[in-house]
This record gives structure tokens, C-alpha cells and sequence, in this order.
């Protein structure tokens, strides 16, 4: 399917690698110029360079922190305007309910609310102005039902999903929408992570932490990369101009629920 949106531009955040990576890759095949960025240099750089050699588009790189004010006004600066923007960031430590203060709190609402609250604010006048705008905020399966020991993140993203309910509404009589798009467990760096928490804390192997995740999933398997920025990439094509305002699970099935 032609997506309809070659030769716009996207700042797609915190995507050297994984999720974000995925949906970035996704939206070059569908031969669209980005500005990637995460805190490391050398795989971004890298990661820009495969995908300007596999799609033949431009890749610009800010290395830098953009949970930061100085990280935000930097991929801004670069980005420009743009007619896409991706939001990701990592997520915030797993843990228990009595390990977390105000710092932590405070931390994780910056990554992963105000830091995509800023970059959309920073963006939609640009996109009303020209009367087109895609916005995909990566938050989590988590916002629909918890993670026990990802308080942190139920809990700064629950706030940007509300943020994204009314300003989502405000903004598509200007041809601008902003979706969320749910991450169940994927195959990234982040999950891995994830699965060696569970090995300590459970004393069993990595294998063995994967292979229980896998039997909680009903596809049985870890989501990839490359699909969920395949979903990315068609809620930001032409033909998703009527979804507004949605928060997109893709988690095989994991949350068992009928809506
Ligand atoms: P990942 O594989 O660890 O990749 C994270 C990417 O973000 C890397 O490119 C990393 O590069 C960059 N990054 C991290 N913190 C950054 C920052 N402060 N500023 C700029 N770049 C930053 O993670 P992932 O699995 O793709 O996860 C992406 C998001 O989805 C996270 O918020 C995660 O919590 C959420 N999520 C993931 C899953 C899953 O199963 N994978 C499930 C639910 C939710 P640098 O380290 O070089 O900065």
C-alpha cells in the first residue's frame, strides 16, 4: 500500500534502536526524511546510515537527551518543521510501590509525559498552520492494564494518554492527528532488561523468564520491531486521517479484554 506521505519529514525520538528504530525504518520505506535521535552517538550515527543506504532518504542525528530542556530544544532545532513527530523515550526502572519518592516520580513524568507534552506543543502550530500533522506517542500496554512492578510507568503515561484525549480533539479540524500507539512485550533491548529482572528475582534462567513472558502472550511470541513501526507508519500515512485520538494496543493478544 502507497502510505501517502513520501517526501514529508519526521522527527521520530529516542530511536537508534528498538521500537523507535522500527518506526523509523518504517516510515523511510515509505520514503519519508527523518531526524533520528538518542543519547548515544555511535549507534545513531549507524543506525542513519543503514537507513539512508537501504531507502535513499535523508537521516539528520541529535545526540542528546531529550528528556532535557536543552536535549528538547536541540532535535527540535535540527528537526525543524516537521509533518511527523514519533515520541519515544526509554522507560522508567521497574521496582515495587514502597521503592519510589518524589525524585523517582518526578523522573519518570518528565521522560515519558512532559517530554512528549513539550515536543507536541512545540510541533502542532506548524502542522495546523499548514493543515496537515501526524503525531504518535509510544507509551505502553500499561496504561490499559498495570505492570506491577512498573508503577512508575503506569503511572507518567496514564497522564500523557489523558493529555492526548482532549488535545487530540482540539487539534483534527486542522487535518492534525495524535494517536497512541501500546507496546506489548517486543523483542528490544528494553524487553531483555525486562526478562533479566525476572531471572533474578525469580532465580531462574533468562530461557526460562522469555519462555514463561511467551506463555502470558496468546501469538505465543514477542511482538517485533518492524511490525510495531509498520502501525506506526500507517497511523502517520494519508489514510489514517480518522483516527484521532486512539490508543493502538499491539500486544499479541496479551490484555485480555474485550474493548
Ligand atoms: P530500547 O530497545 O531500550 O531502545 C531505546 C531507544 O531509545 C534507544 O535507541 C536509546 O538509545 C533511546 N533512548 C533511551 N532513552 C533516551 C533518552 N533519554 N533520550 C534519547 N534517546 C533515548 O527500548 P524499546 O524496547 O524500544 O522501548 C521503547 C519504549 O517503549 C520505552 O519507553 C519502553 O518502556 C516502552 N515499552 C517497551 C516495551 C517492550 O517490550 N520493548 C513494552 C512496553 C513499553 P540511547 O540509550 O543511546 O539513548
Amino acid at each position: 500500500m502507497d502510505l501517502g506521505i513520501s517526501g514529508k519529514r519526521a522527527l521520530v525520538t529516542a530511536s537508534s534502536k528498538g521500537l523507535g528504530r522500527g518506526c523509523a525504518e518504517a516510515l523511510a520505506a515509505a520514503g519519508v526524511n527523518l531526524v533520528l535521535n538518542a543519547r548515544g552517538a555511535e549507534a545513531l550515527e549507524a543506525t542513519a546510515a543503514e537507513i539512508r543506504a537501504t531507502y535513499g532518504v535523508e537521516v539528520a542525528t541529535v545526540a542528546c537527551d531529550v528528556t532535557t530542556a536543552d536535549g528538547q530544544a536541540a532535535v527540535l532545532a535540527a528537526a525543524g518543521d516537521v509533518d511527523i513527530l514519533v515520541t519515544n523515550a526509554g522507560g522508567p526502572p521497574p521496582g515495587l510501590w514502597s521503592d519510589w519518592d518524589r525524585d523517582d516520580f518526578i523522573k519518570a513524568l518528565d521522560g515519558n509525559m512532559l517530554t512528549p507534552i513539550a515536543l507536541m506543543k512545540a510541533c502542532l502550530p506548524g502542522m495546523i498552520s499548514r493543515g496537515w500533522g501526524r503525531v504518535v506517542n509510544i507509551t505502553s500496554g500499561s496504561v490499559k492494564a498495570p505492570i506491577a512492578q512498573l508503577g512508575l510507568s503506569n503511572s507518567a503515561r496514564a497522564g500523557l494518554t489523558g493529555y492526548v484525549a482532549g488535545t487530540s480533539r482540539q487539534v483534527a479540524e486542522h487535518g492534525v492527528t495524535i494517536n497512541n500507539l501500546l507496546p506489548g512485550i517486543h523483542d528490544t533491548d528494553r524487553a531483555q532488561q525486562l526478562d533479566g529482572g525476572v531471572s533474578k528475582t525469580q532465580g531462574i534462567s533468562m530461557d526460562q523468564a522469555r519462555t514463561n513472558r511467551q506463555a502470558t502472550i496468546p501469538a505465543r511470541r514477542y511482538g517485533t520491531a518492524a511490525e510495531f513501526g509498520a502501525t506506526c507508519a500507517f497511523l502517520c500515512s494519508a489514510h489514517a486521517g480518522f483516527i484521532v485520538g486512539q490508543n493502538i494496543l499491539a500486544d499479541g493478544g496479551a490484555i485480555n479484554a474485550t474493548l
